[in-house]
């Protein structure tokens, strides 16, 4: 019963659109993940299930027998679209994910010394006064994950974070990420449409089904390199 159980999840959007057709595994905790299939398959409404921002799906979702809807489980995300507030600097971004995550009951000091670990962890403690929109798409997703690792999730979701970054800054993150997830290993989902990315990141690769009816298919990155 331990680690992160998706029973018999079933997803339909209002328009009528069956997204996840009731969807069966069990993942280890601590473990980073990688998710792949064909665009349409529900990647991104499986993570957003999990996130807590689907309120209707059908069947349960577990981490350690306790079910997700009782926000137990703290769950961080990273967006495909950094999803950073344009009129907040960097730090205040962060600021505002640690207090809603932790409902304030952080100590002020412990906010202010979270902020700059994780800002240097990803290399940019330079940032924090800047704006969103002041930088590069790879120092926003830089501030994305910085502030996701912040409220030290449980859960980690990360919805093709890397794939509209040019190949080098997407080398140096996904070191970054990885240094990151050791210092926080939490259970990390990790979508990606890179095969290599896929392989590389991942101790098992989920591959999501082109039809509904059918179930993901999991290799296990030994299997792949015994
Ligand atoms: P993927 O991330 O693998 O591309 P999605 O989870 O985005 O897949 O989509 C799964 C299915 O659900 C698709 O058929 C898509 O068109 C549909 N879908 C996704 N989001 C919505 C939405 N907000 N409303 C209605 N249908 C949606
Ligand atoms: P992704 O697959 O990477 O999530 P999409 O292009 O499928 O990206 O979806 C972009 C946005 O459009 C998402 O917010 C999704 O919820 C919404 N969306 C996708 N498919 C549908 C659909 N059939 N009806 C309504 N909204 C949709």
């Amino acid at each position: 019963n331990s680690g992160l159980c998706v029973k018999d999840l079933e997803v339909e959007y209002k328009s009528g659109q069956l997204a996840l057709g009731r969807m069966n595994f069990t993942l280890p905790e601590h473990g980073i993940y990688t998710v792949i299939g064909p665009s349409g398959s529900g990647k991104s409404t499986l993570l957003r299930a999990i996130a807590g921002l689907l309120p209707a799906y059908q069947g349960e979702l577990l981490f350690n027998g306790k079910s997700l809807r009782d926000k137990a489980t703290l769950v961080g995300l990273v967006p495909q679209n950094y999803g950073l507030l344009p009129w907040k600097t960097v730090q205040a971004n962060i600021r505002m994910a640690m207090k809603i995550a932790h409902r304030s009951t952080e100590s002020k000091a412990k906010q202010e010394e979270g902020i700059t670990r994780w800002l240097t962890a990803m290399g940019i403690p330079e940032l924090a006064e800047r704006y969103p929109l002041s930088l590069s798409g790879g120092q926003q997703q830089r501030v994305a994950i910085a502030r996701a690792f912040a409220i030290l999730p449980t859960i980690l979701l990360l919805d093709e974070p890397f794939s509209a970054l040019d190949a080098i800054t997407r080398e140096a993150l996904q070191q970054l990420f990885l240094d990151s997830w050791l210092a926080n290993p939490a259970t990390a989902l990790f979508v990606t449409h890179d095969v290599e990315e896929a392989i590389l990141l991942g101790q098992k690769i989920i591959i999501m089904p082109s039809s509904k009816q059918d179930s993901p298919v999991f290799v296990d990155n030994e299997t792949l390199f015994g």
